[in-house]
């Protein structure tokens, strides 16, 4: 089951029919062992995975059931439905480059996925700024003062960079100037990841962050990024496909189709525990809405379940080393407070990102701008607003009562309408949102992978299920290998969006920049740290002292061998320096004198010479630095976002 290391290819024939026609997909991306045959598949999870799964395999007409801990469908991609009014966990745009799963959208759909405009904005110091960012909307937002302070500060900051830029404010602030760094990257990357930015890497700025300097930016802006356009992310920045009645109607319809088709849906039913031999899954124990655990056999297991959990729920029970691995997987968790508003219209955009640092909301979903349908009243709007958080923070474990107050008042401090206004509030948490790209957690995964391609009938799918940043599509494609491959196609879910993740245009929550969700890494190490270490900074104050010792040592030692000897020819030579060195003289108090200040002297320009020394490393630093991200980065002038979704 081990996957091949050169292999993403995507399906491109169409869903309906008999299994596999040739080429589906490149032989590269088929597993080595055998398939795992018929008999009876369960599903575990009811989200874009699980359904894909279902209802691909009801189409070929294998048994096989759902099993959903929630008490609906859709996962993380659901609708959620308060006092009729429909709200999106986190707007999921539908856009996909693998024509199978375009083709299954429409034909599970149909005339219900509408195209819909796009239209976000950043807000900021009370004015809101077009996003992508467009140089002459965002000076004008500035303001003539606001303006100046950036440039001013772009400028301080080409001539004075900061030497040791091994933090993500101090990097991005010697390329575009602290005050720009303030206003457009500061306190959303802090919303999101909730730690200061002066504790980030540059490291990972430099892998997220494309145009290192503004004036790159600004270039790319208005003339449009060198080197090859990209029409399909282009497009989608200003349209998108999108369920009439939001992301879960897609899946509503899915599970509706796989049960027609004779797939059942299990709802509040949770997976416990998974029964195998070591080489196989026999059987699953499930949790019913009554609270009784029951036995399920299964001849396959398909799971979206988190693969940590996953791991975690196997009986007997992984080697010990395997759990640890599972216990560091780690994940962002994510919740929306959501209003409903009494005026009919609040502002244009499907979203805007929220900057301002004093509150903590990170943005703002309007759903009556997804689709007209979310909201069935003219009268009203339906607001979003996303906190990122950690299940167990203060903000986490609030009450819904109070985070719906908190959405109202934050709402309120950043101008969208008033309290008054405010009709009725509900919020919905997603713990596990995020799947945490750390620097450890590859060699986890490895680690749940070895253990798990061992048995030879179980299928780990999906977004948490493979703990990478899929979007639906590519959740979705690891389902329709995962089926495909009971079928007899010997497919590898893990080759799914694998090479995407080496490659510089890696597309993630429709579109937007994966490297945008890498988890910010600690101050050190590394490739920045080795470099910071091989080209070491000079300390000034420590070669300022060293050359002062030495210039005053050398003075003192020729005068004194001079005044001791019968030197006479060299006396008016020396005698020259008391041109330069105040009160100096070929004399013992002359020798007093010259010693001071030539020791004085010999700090200044021993300091001066470790600046320039460190400004020409930083120089050359720099430049080692932008090749090597322009090596591997390849983001747009809105790739500097540190976004979440
Ligand atoms: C804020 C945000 C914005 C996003 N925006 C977009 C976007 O614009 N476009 C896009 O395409 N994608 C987007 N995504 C990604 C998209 O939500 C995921 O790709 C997709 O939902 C993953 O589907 P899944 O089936 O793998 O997992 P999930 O959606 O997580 O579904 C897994 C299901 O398994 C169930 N489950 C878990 N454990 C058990 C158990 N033990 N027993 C039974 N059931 C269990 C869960 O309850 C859940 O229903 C976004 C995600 C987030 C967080």
């Amino acid at each position: 089951m081990r996957p091949q290391a050169d292999a993403v290819a995507h399906a491109s024939q169409p869903l309906r029919g008999e299994p596999d026609p040739p080429g589906f997909p490149s032989d590269a991306a088929r597993r080595p062992t055998p398939p795992s045959g018929g008999g009876r598949t369960a599903i575990v999870g009811a989200g874009p995975a699980g359904l894909t799964a279902a209802v691909t395999l009801a189409r070929l007409g294998r048994e096989a059931v759902v099993f959903e801990a929630d008490d609906q469908v859709g996962g993380i991609s659901r609708t959620v439905v308060f006092r009729g009014y429909r709200l999106d966990i986190g707007g999921h745009r539908f856009f996909t480059k693998v024509p199978e799963i375009e083709r299954l959208w429409h034909d599970i759909l149909g005339d219900d996925l509408i195209v819909r405009p796009r239209m976000s904005r950043i807000y900021y110091g009370g004015k809101f700024f077009d996003y992508p960012l467009r140089p002459v909307n965002a000076l004008r937002g500035l303001g003539v003062v606001e303006a100046v302070r950036v440039l001013a500060s772009y400028i301080h900051a080409q001539l004075f960079p900061v030497a040791d830029e091994r933090t993500f404010d101090v990097w991005v602030s010697n390329r575009f100037g602290r005050r720009l760094f303030e206003v457009f990257f500061k306190t959303y990357t802090e919303k999101v990841w909730g730690m200061p930015c002066s504790e980030i890497s540059a490291a990972w700025a430099a892998q997220r962050i494309k145009n290192l300097d503004l004036m790159t930016a600004l270039r790319n802006a208005v003339l449009g990024s060198a080197g090859g356009g990209r029409p399909a992310v282009t497009s989608l920045i200003e349209r998108f496909h999108y369920p009439r009645l939001g992301p879960g109607m897609m899946w509503e319809r899915c599970r509706d189709l796989a049960a027609a088709d004779g797939v059942p849906t299990h709802l509040r039913t949770r997976v416990v525990r998974v029964l195998h031999d070591g080489g196989r899954v026999s059987a699953i124990d499930v949790v019913g809405p009554d609270g009784a655990t029951r036995r399920e056999p299964c001849d396959t297991l398909i799971s979206s379940m988190p693969v940590g959990e996953l791991v975690r729920a196997m009986d007997p029970p992984p080697p010990v080393e395997v759990l640890e691995a599972a216990g560091k997987l780690r994940h962002r968790d994510f919740l929306i407070v959501a209003l409903i508003v009494n005026r009919d219209q609040l502002f244009p955009d499907n979203w805007i990102y929220v900057h301002a640092p004093e509150v903590h909301v990170g943005r703002v979903q309007n759903f009556k701008n997804w689709s007209p349908d979310m909201v069935d009243d003219p009268n009203v709007s339906f607001i979003g607003l996303e906190y990122f958080t950690n299940r167990g923070d203060a903000l986490w474990q609030r009450s819904d009562e109070e985070l719906i107050a908190l959405g109202t008042s934050e709402a309120a401090t950043i101008g969208l309408f008033s309290p008054g206004e405010v009709r009725a509030g509900t919020v919905v948490r997603m713990p596990m949102a995020y799947p945490v790209y750390d620097g450890e957690y590859e060699a986890h995964l490895q680690i749940l992978r070895t253990w798990l391609d061992r048995i030879d009938n179980l299928f780990t799918v999906g977004r948490n299920g493979l703990h990478r940043y899929n979007n639906q599509d590519h959740s979705m494609l690891t389902a329709l290998y995962a089926a495909r491959s009971i079928t007899g196609a010997r497919l590898d879910v893990w080759t799914v969006n694998e090479e995407e993740s080496f490659h510089e245009e890696i597309r993630g929550e429709a579109g937007e920049n994966v490297r945008d969700r890498l988890t910010p890494m600690p101050v050190e190490g590394g490739l920045d740290g080795v470099l910071r270490e091989a080209f070491a900074e000079y300390d000034a104050i420590a070669l300022g002292g060293a050359f002062g010792i030495a210039a005053a040592a050398l003075l003192a030692l020729t005068t004194a061998l001079l005044l001791w000897g019968p030197h006479d020819g060299f006396v008016p030579m020396l005698s020259l320096l008391g041109h330069y060195l105040f009160g100096y003289e070929v004399s013992w108090p002359g020798l007093l004198v010259g010693f001071v200040e030539a020791a004085l002297g010999g700090f200044v320009v021993g300091w001066i010479v470790a600046r320039l020394i460190n400004l020409l490393t930083a120089m050359f630093l720099r430049d080692l630095e932008r090749q090597l991200a322009t090596l591997t980065t390849l983001e747009a002038v809105d790739g500097g976002r540190v976004d979440a979704g």
